[in-house]
C-alpha cells in the first residue's frame, strides 16, 4: 500500500504549492479528461519508483459544496491516516504562535512528523532553520515549494524512513494470501460517496454464503479481500464500506474515508464506482472517478437506486450524468437497484468485459496501421516550421492498455492531439471502461 502523507501547516505556509509540487504527474490526466477537475485535496505522486498519496489538510474541513455535509472530522481523520505529517512552517515569518498551536495538537495525535521549512529562497537556509528547532520536532528538513528547491531530497528522505528500499517491488506486497485467492480472480472494488448503496450492492454481489475473509496485512489501515464466485469467474472484492468485517458486525458501518477508497482503488483491477440516481452527481464523485483514471484503473459506472423513478425523472438523470461526467465517454452508465437486485448481474458482466479489455494483447502491426490512418487523417501540427513526426508504436503494457508511439518532437504534441490518437485506438480497438495511456518517445 502507498505511504500516506499529510500536509499541515497555518495558512499561507505554502501547503498547496507544495501539494501541486508533489502531484504534479496528475495533470497529465487532467488534459486528457477536459471537464475533470484536479483534486485538490487528495493526489498521487512519486518519487523516481516510489508512489503516495499526499493530502492537503488545508484545503479539508472548509465548507465545500456540501459533500462533507455531516463529515467535519474529515481532516482529523485524513491525520489519523497518514503514516506521516509534514508539518510546513514559513522561514519568512519565523515560528508564530500558530505553528506552536499546531505542534501541540500533532503531539496530541501521535503522528510521526517531519518538520519542513518553506520559502528559503533568497535566505540563509541555516540561518532560517535556526528558529525552528524551538519547536522540538528534530531536525527541519528546507525548502523553496515554489521553485521546487529541496523538495526532492525531502521525499527522498521522507520515503526512505516510510518504506526501505527493498520494498520497491510494491505489487507483491499488496496481493492478499496466495491461497485465498484465485490466480485469475479480478479484483474489484465497490467505491462511491456515502449512502450511494455500496453495503447494499456489496451483499447483493455476495449473496447469503457464507464468506471468507481476510485482512491485507501489510498496512495499518487493513482492507478486508473477499473471495467469490459467478458463472465461473472468480473474484476478489475489496471492501471498503467494512461491510463483512467479521468481528465488528455488530459496529455501526465505518465512516467514509477517501484514503481507503484510494487503497482499493489501487489494489483493484476493476472499480465499481457507484452513484445515487437521487443525488445530483458531485465535483467528489468527479474526483473519485479522476482517482480511478489516474490510477489506470477499470472503470465502471454503477447509477444505483433506479427503481421507482418515473420516466422523466430517469431523463433528467441521464441528462445530469451528460452534463456532469461527459468526460467518461469510455465507461457506459449502468442503471442499477442494488436493493432489489436489477441489473446487478450484468454489472459483474461489465466488470468482466471491462477487464478483458485493460488487460489485452494489442497486436503491433495493428497498432502502426491505426496510427498511420489516425495521421493520415490528421496530421500533428507544425512546430517551428517541423511537423512533429509519429513514426511507429508498439504496446508497453497492460493494465492500462499503455501504447507507446515513437517519433521527434513528441513533447510538443498539444493535448488535443494526444485525445484525438487516444479516442482512435479506443475505437479502432473497442477498448472500453479502462483508461489508455499513451507514452511519446522521441528519438533518430
Ligand atoms: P497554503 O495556504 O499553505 O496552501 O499556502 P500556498 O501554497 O497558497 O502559498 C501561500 C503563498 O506563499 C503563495 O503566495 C505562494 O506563492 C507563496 N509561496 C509558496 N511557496 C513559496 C516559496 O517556496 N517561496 C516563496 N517565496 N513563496 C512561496
Ligand atoms: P453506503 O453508505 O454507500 O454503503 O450505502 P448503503 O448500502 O448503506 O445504502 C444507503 C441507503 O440507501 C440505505 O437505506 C439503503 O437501503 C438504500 N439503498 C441502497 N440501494 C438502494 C436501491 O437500489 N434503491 C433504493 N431505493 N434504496 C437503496
Amino acid at each position: 500500500m502507498d505511504p500516506v502523507i499529510a500536509l499541515v501547516g497555518r495558512p499561507n505556509v505554502g501547503k498547496s504549492t507544495l501539494f501541486n509540487q508533489l502531484t504534479r504527474t496528475r495533470d497529465a490526466l487532467v488534459a486528457d479528461f477536459p471537464g475533470l477537475t484536479r483534486d485538490r485535496q487528495y493526489g498521487r505522486g512519486r518519487v523516481g519508483r516510489r508512489p503516495y498519496v499526499v493530502i492537503d489538510t488545508g484545503g479539508l474541513g472548509e465548507p465545500d459544496d456540501g459533500v462533507y455535509h455531516g463529515m467535519q472530522s474529515q481532516p482529523q481523520r485524513a491525520l489519523d491516516e497518514a503514516d506521516l505529517v509534514l508539518f510546513l512552517t514559513d522561514a519568512r515569518t519565523g515560528v508564530t504562535p500558530g505553528d506552536e498551536a499546531l505542534v501541540a495538537e500533532l503531539r496530541r495525535r501521535g503522528r510521526p512528523v517531519q518538520l519542513v521549512v518553506n520559502k528559503i529562497d533568497g535566505l540563509d537556509a541555516d540561518v532560517a532553520g535556526a528558529d525552528f528547532h524551538s519547536l522540538g520536532l528534530g531536525e527541519p528538513m528546507m525548502i523553496a515549494a515554489a521553485h521546487g528547491r529541496g523538495v526532492r531530497r525531502l521525499m527522498d528522505h521522507v520515503l526512505d524512513t516510510l518504506l526501505p528500499a527493498e520494498e520497491d517491488t510494491l505489487d507483491q506486497a499488496e496481493l492478499p494470501p496466495e491461497e485465498a485467492e484465485a490466480e485469475d480472480a479480478i479484483r474489484v472494488a465497490v467505491v462511491g460517496r456515502p449512502n450511494v448503496g455500496k453495503s447494499t450492492l456489496v451483499n447483493r454481489l455476495l449473496g447469503e454464503e457464507r464468506v471468507l475473509v481476510y485482512d491485507m496485512p501489510g498496512t495499518t489501515r487493513d482492507s478486508i479481500f473477499i473471495p467469490f464466485e459467478r458463472d465461473g469467474q472468480a473474484y476478489t472484492l475489496i471492501d471498503t464500506a467494512g461491510v463483512r468485517r467479521r468481528r465488528r458486525v455488530r459496529e455501526a458501518v465505518e465512516k467514509f474515508s477517501v484514503v481507503k477508497t484510494l487503497q482499493a482503488v489501487e489494489a483493484a483491477h476493476v472499480v465499481i464506482m457507484v452513484v445515487d440516481a437521487r443525488e445530483n452527481v458531485s465535483e467528489q464523485d468527479a474526483h473519485l472517478i479522476g482517482h480511478v483514471l489516474e490510477a489506470g484503473r477499470g472503470l465502471v459506472l454503477a447509477v444505483n437506486k433506479w427503481d421507482g423513478l418515473t420516466p422523466d425523472e430517469r431523463d433528467d438523470v441521464r441528462r445530469g450524468l451528460d452534463v456532469k461526467l461527459g468526460f467518461l465517454d469510455f465507461a457506459r452508465p449502468h442503471f442499477i437497484s442494488a436493493l432489489h437486485g436489477s441489473g446487478v448481474g450484468l454489472l459483474l458482466d461489465a466488470v468482466r468485459e471491462v477487464h478483458a479489455a485493460a488487460g489485452r494483447d494489442l497486436e503491433t502491426p495493428r497498432l502502426n496501421e491505426i496510427l498511420a490512418d489516425a495521421v493520415e487523417a490528421h496530421q500533428p501540427p507544425l512546430v517551428r516550421g517541423r511537423r512533429i513526426k509519429l513514426r511507429y508504436a508498439h504496446q508497453g503494457g497492460r493494465n492500462p492498455p499503455t501504447i507507446v508511439i515513437h517519433g521527434n518532437q513528441t513533447a510538443a504534441l498539444p493535448d488535443t492531439y494526444r485525445r484525438y490518437l487516444t479516442n482512435r485506438f479506443r475505437r479502432e480497438l473497442n477498448l472500453w471502461g479502462t483508461p489508455i495511456a499513451l507514452e511519446f518517445r522521441t528519438g533518430q
